[in-house]
């Protein structure tokens, strides 16, 4: 049954920027919408869901991931290195080492925890491809999303380009044909792509990077390609220094710069992570309506920095959240994520607080981002930037909700009960998870996924990889 009424929610936040607190206390979803807000009674053919002490948020939409990732948890080689070095020892020397099963396990893992979260929207930027490759990511990661019930974002990643002699590498580092691809590309918005605004399934254009995994004349053909389409592009850029670095090196320009000359910009791109921009890249980045995914947990464990989002917010940019791979965030869920960014914008404006004889105005940065702010990142934020019209509660949305139960001890205590999923971090229960008005999560337990075995698989899993990558006999 598709029509039900939450009755008695304790708060509600909407997502939405002007009046981001509903006084509703109830809320009717008819055919997977969001039908009426307020204080309701149901009708016969409804059901009721109590939601008495429970904190009603949109679900999450989660801009960037890479789910593979979720089987290199604290991989010890890359625990302690900063990016070029961490992509080096983690993502690209396992792999390889995935196979179907194991792929399968990984995206599973990634997918639960985000679910567990409050999340019901997932782009994962899925850059696992070479050439004669034995399976298919993308089927499998349609096909695990499905079951869970989330809306999927399938970014296809890939690379035409590599740093290394191709000859002298391992089939599963050598890049693709750009003919074979842009196919592919084709091949999965045939089957997969629904364009419209509520949609379950997206396809998006995204090279790895968009400095060196192309040649620039591919990546405007890749571009042009995109939009003949219909779809968004994505890419990962100026995650660190490096990327200032590379771009003034081979191109003598900005990455931005770069970007904006191959027609890589524009109100249907966005970028993860962002870190490292110069002021005229904020202000290109802004006036062209572009989007940032935020990655504060990986940021800060790969030590690359914290994104400045309020200047970028208040440039135009489109801001939203998104947990990047496993392999660079341990906690790849939107619950921690957000706690994460709520913090991080505050400690990154302390940072920059001087003493008034050196010509500081501020003490702190308590004041960078509310937690109005935060929720509206990670939910009507991620619509934006993925182009669907969801991630808020109001009337005429779908209905993507998460009902939050705050029956830890970590929570008792709030004076304001609507803030602690995000202020206080943690996990909390999951009375409840709509996507679309479906239900995917009824009193914290998932239909069909028994965590027990998903821990076994996973442990043999880590096994299969380490074994497969040459670190285990
Ligand atoms: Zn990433």
């Amino acid at each position: 049954m598709n029509n039900l009424v939450i009755k008695n929610c304790a708060a509600i936040m909407t997502g939405n920027r002007e009046s981001p607190r509903s006084s509703a206390t109830d809320i009717r979803i008819r055919d997977g919408f969001i039908h009426e807000l307020g204080q309701l009674d149901a009708n016969g053919d409804e059901r009721i869901i109590d939601a008495r002490d429970c904190v009603a948020y949109p679900g999450w939409v989660n801009t960037h991931h890479h789910l593979f990732q979720s089987l290199l948890k604290g991989e010890p080689q890359g625990l302690n290195q900063s990016l070029s070095a961490w992509l080096a020892s983690t993502p690209y020397r396992f792999r390889g080492a995935f196979d179907e099963h194991t792929f399968r396990i990984a995206a599973r893992i990634g997918l639960v925890e985000l679910v567990r979260s409050g999340c019901t929207t997932i782009a994962d930027h899925h850059y696992l491809y070479w050439p004669g490759m034995p399976f298919d990511g993308a089927e499998i990661l349609f096909d695990e999303a499905e079951k869970l019930g989330v809306r999927f974002v399938l970014c296809r990643g890939g690379a035409t380009q590599t740093r290394g002699l191709e000859s002298a590498l391992p089939t599963a580092l050598r890049p693709e044909r750009f003919d074979d691809w842009m196919q592919d590309v084709e091949r999965l918005v045939g089957r997969y792509h629904q364009p419209q605004t509520d949609a379950l399934r997206r396809i998006v254009m995204a090279p790895t990077t968009t400095l060196h995994s192309t040649t620039p004349q591919e990546l405007r053909e890749s571009a042009r390609l995109a939009r003949t389409l219909g779809i968004r592009l994505h890419s990962h850029l100026s995650e660190t220094v490096d990327y200032l670095d590379a771009a003034r090196a081979k191109f003598g320009m900005t990455p931005l710069q770069f970007c904006a000359e191959h027609d890589w910009i524009g109100e249907d791109v966005w970028f993860a992570h962002l870190v490292k921009l110069l002021p005229e890249e904020i202000a290109l980045l802004g006036s062209a309506g572009s989007g940032i995914a935020h990655c504060p947990q990986s940021n800060a464990r790969l030590g690359s920095g914290i994104a400045d989002l309020v200047a970028l917010e208040r440039a135009g940019v489109k801001v939203s959240i998104g947990v990047d791979g496993a392999a660079s965030n341990e906690a790849a869920d939107m619950q921690s994520e957000t706690h994460a960014a709520w913090q991080l914008q505050r400690a990154r404006k302390g940072m920059l607080a001087r003493p008034a004889y050196e010509g500081g105005t501020f003490e702190g940065g308590g004041d960078a981002a509310t937690i109005e702010d935060v929720i509206r990142w990670g939910t009507s934020g991620g619509a934006a930037v993925l182009g669907l019209n969801t991630g808020e509660i109001r009337v005429g949305m779908a209905a993507d909700i998460a009902l939050y139960q705050l029956n830890d001890p970590r929570y008792f205590g709030l004076h304001d009960i609507a803030i602690g999923p995000v202020a206080c971090g943690g996990r909390a229960t999951l009375k409840a998870l709509f996507c679309q008005g479906r239900l995917l999560v009824e009193d914290d337990r998932l239909p069909g996924v028994d965590l027990r075995e998903l821990g076994y698989e996973a442990a043999k899993a880590v096994e299969t990889l380490q074994r497969n990558a040459g670190v285990r006999g």
